[in-house]
């Protein structure tokens, strides 16, 4: 039994128009799912990928209401970066000159792990990072064409996540011990070590980084920060093992929630950050065809009967397609 790596990350904003914007235009990722949370359907939950958001490729929203969300507080108990793969060198030299013409924050290109990388934020402050993959790693997502980023540079995936903490050893039991995650050699940075981590085929888009700062405050999640981070089972039949897995080492581990698109389970790590195994399938194009993916609101069928409420409780947000082709 072993983890396919990242399914995907989810994050938190408050601008769900915006957020869609950025995503679909400044970052040319699709929009393959607008749908809502299934646990509060006043807020959208949006979904970006690759073209048919194939498990791996997702980076998702929960659109939250600003009055009651503050800036994400960053600190202990958090993703604190999440990395999207690209596949060269070139594709970064590309972002470096998008970012510089359309205003996007973001730093230089620097290495890590021997791999050229590209920090930016989003305009909500969510940490990110492109990072060449040299077309290692987990098979990567081929990058939607319905934006203006050239084929050759656009996002393929999630390449990892970054993991800051207090402690790092009760999270690398964790990832060690209960999931079955490898401990590579890790790096130096900022006068610390990074520990880092990968699990199944490993590389690109199966890493987990873990940042160890004893002194840092707790994180408190508000706009701009992530919710937690998927990883992949390929079946029901390991998913639901890996739930036993997790009890078994003392993990509060939920039953499987069947999320529609996918099946998930939930559990807190001991640095405080949300984890979640989700299933490879069935994916987004159940319930709506390839070619229109994200274009309407999608409810699951159990929320199908109460779509005229839950419509009228939502700020419309532009389709993708549109909103990248306007
Ligand atoms: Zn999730």
């Amino acid at each position: 039994m072993q983890l396919g790596g990242i399914h995907h990350v989810t994050a938190v904003t408050t601008e769900a128009a915006a957020n869609v914007a950025f995503y679909t235009q400044a970052l040319g990722m699709r929009l393959v799912k607008k749908t809502v949370n299934q646990d509060d359907t006043s807020a959208y939950h949006l979904f970006y990928g690759d073209e048919l958001g194939n498990p791996g490729t997702e980076v998702t929203f929960f659109d939250w209401p600003q009055f009651r969300i503050a800036p994400n507080h960053p600190g202990a108990g958090e993703v604190s970066e999440t990395v999207l793969r690209v596949p060269d060198r070139a594709a970064l030299d590309w972002w470096t000159r998008r970012f510089t013409d359309i205003g996007v924050d973001h730093g230089d290109i620097e290495d890590h792990d021997g791999r050229p990388t590209l920090p930016f934020t989003d305009p909500e402050g969510q940490r990110l990072r492109l990072l060449a993959d040299g077309e290692d790693g987990v098979p990567s997502g081929t990058p939607w064409d319905g934006s203006d980023v050239p084929r050759e540079s656009g996002i393929t995936g999630l390449g990892a996540v970054e993991l800051t903490v207090r402690e790092l050893e009760p999270t690398a039991w964790v990832l060690t011990e209960a999931l079955g995650f490898l401990r590579m050699d890790g790096r130096a940075e900022d006068g610390g070590r990074v520990a880092v981590f990968e699990v199944g085929p490993g590389g690109p888009g199966a890493e987990v980084q873990v940042v160890e700062r004893p002194d840092a405050p707790d994180a408190h999640l508000g706009r701009g920060g992530v919710h937690h981070v998927a990883f992949r089972a390929p079946d029901d039949e390991e998913h639901a093992a890996w739930g036993k897995k997790l009890r078994a080492h003392g993990l509060g581990a939920t039953p499987v929630i069947d999320r529609f698109y996918f099946r998930s389970i939930y559990f807190r790590e001991p640095g405080g950050i949300l984890f979640e195994i989700a299933t490879d399938g069935p994916g987004f194009a159940t319930d709506e065809d390839a070619e229109h993916l994200g274009e309407r609101l999608s409810l699951p069928p159990f929320l199908e009967d109460r779509r005229a409420e839950i419509e009228a409780g939502l700020k419309p947000v532009p389709s993708g397609r549109s909103a990248a082709t306007s």
